[in-house]
């Protein structure tokens, strides 16, 4: 059974911020992804807050909402068989540290929080952050 699905990544100011656009784009095309959408912004902490609503009770919720506010992003819609599964494989674990080999965490990741890339987590959230940032 075909299951095209849709997920959004984000590459982070860290990222963004070192040139690691282009490369990490190609590790999405060489993995099968197609890139629907795109566009490089920068958001406010206002902005980044309602972003990350679900992590609003978390202690590193505010040093976040700076973090992802600071700097340039790049904003991703993915598609492909099973994407956010997918995308979420190939980001790696949230703490570089952990990552697997091969992954974009892995391989530009600084450190838990500066990790250079979001990818939604389910594919209902996939649709509300893909709305979030590209809903006309
Ligand atoms: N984060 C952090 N400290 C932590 C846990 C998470 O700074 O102890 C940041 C990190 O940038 C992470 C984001 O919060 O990517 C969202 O956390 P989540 O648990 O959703 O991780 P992700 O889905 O990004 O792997
Ligand atoms: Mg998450």
């Amino acid at each position: 059974m075909s299951n095209l699905e849709q997920t959004l990544s984000i590459i982070k100011p860290d990222a963004v911020e070192r040139n690691l656009e282009n490369e990490i784009k190609e590790m999405f095309k060489s993995n099968g992804f197609t890139i629907l959408k795109e566009k490089k912004i920068k958001i406010e902490k206002s902005e980044a807050e309602k972003f990350y609503k679900v992590h609003q009770t978390k202690p590193f919720y505010s040093d976040l909402c700076d973090y992802l506010s600071s700097g340039p992003i790049v904003v991703i819609v993915l598609e492909k068989e099973n994407a956010v599964l997918g995308n979420r494989e190939l980001m790696g674990a949230t703490n570089p540290k952990d990552a697997e080999e091969g992954t974009i965490r892995k391989k530009y990741g600084i450190s838990i929080d500066k990790n250079s890339v979001h990818g939604s987590d389910s594919v209902e959230n996939a649709k509300i952050e893909i709305d979030f940032f590209f809903k006309d």
